[in-house]
């Protein structure tokens, strides 16, 4: 009997990895090790309607436990993977056991990046089911509520705080929010957005300490903050692949096939670092992104690849968050832009921003605008052109490109 797929890392691109092998009539043993108690789960509620508490610990799996069995995926939960004996296709767990493999997929996604400031352990952090039960719990009895960064995790916290009626500022050391993902016409829209349901923003703050129940700035004033919550970016899960001896960048280096530096060897989701042909060219061309849209199909991709019809990975990457009630969607990669154009109208909480780079369509960004999104998407991964003037005009259907 083959040793088969073993996939490290039972989150959300884990998971897909193992269903989409069967899906492609994989027939070898399946392997998922994570070293969550849970198994696979959704992690986008946990920040929405978990926190605000609309939303069951029930639905947050991703599938039911039975059907591992069904499809005879083993799930070795709580366990983690301690050395990759790339040479020898082997793992070995903290437990000891070593387990052999033919074909190994990275799936270790990223952890928190952690503050390094005077009072960082009175901070929380999100990235676990764990992780929001306590941020809940603390929820709960307060009243002043302080987010560390401005990017989607801590908007999303500070607008699920702001809905359980807390008093909420968010700090942010950059001039703007979300700045490392979005244009500035939607940085101040969340930005206006925020203000209007009484979050205070703070941009370009620096803080000194974080206080018992208080944020001292640098400035020497203060905010009121019974909880204090940190969302100031992740750090990929590489340091097994580095120890393994793969190649590593901003991520788990891999080719277009999701291959590492080893043949048997593939890396997937938040983990990876791969050629994009969507990436700006002049920025190297390789990302790594933290999307479920990205974690799902790149798993796909490696799914196909090890069942023997190997495809690169083209997919166009899209990224959703909610705040309020805006729902924010985007197509492709906006960085590097040199024109926007906008449909609809930002004022009525309804637009798209259309992103080009040297007159070609980039990406686009929609705040309760789906069917744009959609096209957008649709536009991205089949090629096809889109003119400036054709995503200015209202009355030209996107459907029709
Ligand atoms: C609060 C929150 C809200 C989000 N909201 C959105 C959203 O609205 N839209 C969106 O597109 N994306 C969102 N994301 C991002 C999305 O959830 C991630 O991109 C996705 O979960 C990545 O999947 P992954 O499998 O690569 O990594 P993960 O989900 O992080 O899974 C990796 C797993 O591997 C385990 N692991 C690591 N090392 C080992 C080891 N050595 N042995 C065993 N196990 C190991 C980890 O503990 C973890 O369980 C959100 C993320 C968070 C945290």
């Amino acid at each position: 009997m083959s040793a088969g797929v073993v996939i490290i890392g039972g989150g959300q691109a884990g998971a897909e990895a193992a269903s989409a092998l069967r899906a492609q009539g994989y027939e070898k043993p399946i392997l998922l090790i994570g070293d969550e108690n849970q198994a696979p789960y959704q992690r986008p509620p946990l920040s929405k309607a978990y926190l605000m508490g609309t939303l069951d610990a029930e639905r947050l799996p991703l599938r039911a436990e039975s059907l591992y069995d069904k499809q005879h995926i083993e799930l070795l939960l709580g366990q983690t993977v301690v050395d990759i004996a790339a040479p020898l296709q082997r793992i070995r767990l903290r437990s000891g056991s070593v387990l052999p493999y033919e074909h190994l997929i990275l799936a270790t996604g990223a952890r928190n990046r952690l503050l390094q400031i005077k009072g960082s352990e009175r901070a929380l952090y999100l990235r676990t089911l764990p992780d929001a039960d306590t941020i809940r719990e603390r929820l709960a009895s307060a009243t002043s509520v302080a987010v560390i960064g401005g990017g989607f995790i801590g908007l999303e916290i500070a607008a699920a705080a702001r809905k359980l009626g807390k008093q909420v500022c968010v700090i942010e050391a950059a001039p703007r929010l979300m700045a490392r993902a979005v244009s500035p016409l939607l940085s101040d829209f969340f930005r206006d957005a925020h203000e209007k349901e009484g979050v205070e923003i703070l941009l370009a703050t620096g803080i000194e300490e974080i206080e018992d129940a208080a944020i001292r700035f640098t400035d020497g004033s203060r905010r009121a903050a019974e909880v204090v919550l940190a969302g100031i970016g992740v750090v990929p899960n590489v340091e097994l692949a580095r120890a393994a001896g793969l190649a590593v960048g901003n991520g788990i280096a891999v080719d277009e096939f999701l291959i590492t530096s080893d043949p048997n060897i593939f890396a997937i989701g938040d983990c990876a670092e791969f050629p994009c042909v969507f990436a700006n060219a002049r920025a190297g061309g390789r990302v790594r992104l933290e999307s479920v849209q990205n974690a799902v199909d790149q798993a796909k991709c490696v799914a196909r690849g090890i069942e023997g019809t190997p495809e690169p990975y083209r997919d166009p990457p899209w990224f959703w968050t909610d705040q309020y009630n805006y729902r924010f969607q985007m197509a492709g990669l906006s960085n590097g832009h040199d024109e926007t154009i906008v449909r609809g109208d930002a004022a009525s909480g309804k637009f798209t921003a259309f992103y080009f780079k040297d007159k070609r369509f980039i990406a686009a960004d929609s705040v309760n605008r789906f069917a744009d999104h959609i096209a957008a998407r649709k536009i991205l991964g089949s090629g096809t052109k889109l003119t400036p003037e054709q995503a200015g005009d209202e009355a030209f259907d996107l459907k029709r490109v």
